[in-house]
């Protein structure tokens, strides 16, 4: 009987990689699913992402994700690019269809199934903080998921106005660009609060956002998009006001289930890759 030692391959490129955990979660869904299937985490550098990307065509990878800061510059050397990839302007996972490379983005997708358990979205009114590569992800995926109007607050106005634009054009939700004054005040009507900026992220963990905590109130459902810590301070300051609180784990774990569907055509299991994950990192309440 002939025998096959050949696996497929998948990965990530970026850098840094040190503390990307997402290998550790994708291997154990497909040994789980008993495919002979690896994820291998590289660390690539700005200059070597052309070579990178041919390399991983040459070697017949099955598919890989992309993350800072290659998320937008690794679309010059694909072959095309899915429907909310190409609104969102940005790729975090590429698929090998047939030999063509075709860059998808599952963030916001991610970030729409971890939020969904806690909240309805339809018609429901979000302030998002950010305009990064991520938050054009998120933005873009909550409109298309029907809620009513997005209101985007970021530090650098230009491109807080171009999200805004980007999501008012190309969906049917309605969208803002608030400038992000000290202090700032959520609005009362506001159903769901989201951080995606920097703010808080590893190791600056004791970074807040400037936003009236007085604002923030209990009806409003408040997430961060930030996994590492878990537990931001903004998330601290949403369970002291009795707030539904969402941490980026959960969009970590499903941004990656919807890439390893993207690439093997099967279903993962996400309770073996939430374990695969706590294990990792340490954590007991995933
Ligand atoms: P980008 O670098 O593209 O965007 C960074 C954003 O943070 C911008 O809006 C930037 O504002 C803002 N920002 C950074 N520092 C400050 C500051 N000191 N004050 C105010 N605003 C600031 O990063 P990404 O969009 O790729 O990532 C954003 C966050 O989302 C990260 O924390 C990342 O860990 C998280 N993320 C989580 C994922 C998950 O699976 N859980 C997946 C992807 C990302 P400005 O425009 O003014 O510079």
């Amino acid at each position: 009987m002939s025998k096959n030692f050949l696996s497929e391959l998948t990965g990530s490129f970026a850098t840094p990689a040190l503390e990307n955990p997402t290998g550790v979660m994708m291997e154990a869904a497909y040994q789980y699913l008993g495919l002979d299937w690896r994820y291998i985490n590289c660390e690539i550098q700005p200059d070597d992402l052309k070579d990178a990307v041919l390399g991983a065509k040459a070697m017949n990878w099955r598919g890989f994700n992309c993350s800072i800061p290659h998320k937008v510059s690794v679309i010059s050397h694909l072959d095309d690019l899915g429907e909310s990839a190409r609104i969102i302007g940005a790729v975090n996972t590429v698929v090998n269809r047939d030999g063509k490379l075709i860059g998808e983005n599952t963030d916001g997708r991610g970030f729409v199934e971890s939020v969904k358990s806690s909240l309805e979205l339809t018609n429901k009114r979000v302030v998002l903080f950010g305009a990064g590569g991520a938050a054009r992800a998120v933005a873009v995926e909550l409109a298309l998921a029907g809620v009513a109007q997005i209101t985007i607050v970021n530090r650098n106005q230009a491109r807080g106005e171009e999200l805004a634009q980007l999501v008012a054009d190309n969906t049917l939700a309605g969208a803002e660009y608030h400038a992000w004054t000290k202090q700032y005040q959520i609005p009362a009507e506001t159903d769901l609060v989201i951080n995606v900026t920097s703010i808080g992220l590893y190791p600056n963990v004791d970074a807040e956002l400037d936003i009236d905590t007085d604002s923030i109130k209990s009806h409003m459902v408040v997430a961060d998009g930030i996994f590492n810590p878990p537990e931001t301070r903004l998330i601290q300051t949403a369970k002291s006001k009795g707030c539904t609180t969402v941490n980026g784990l959960g969009m970590l774990v499903q941004q990656g289930a919807i890439a390893f569907e993207y690439w093997t055509g099967k279903a993962p299991s996400v309770s073996v890759m939430k374990a695969a994950l706590s294990d990792a990192l340490d954590i007991t309440d995933l």
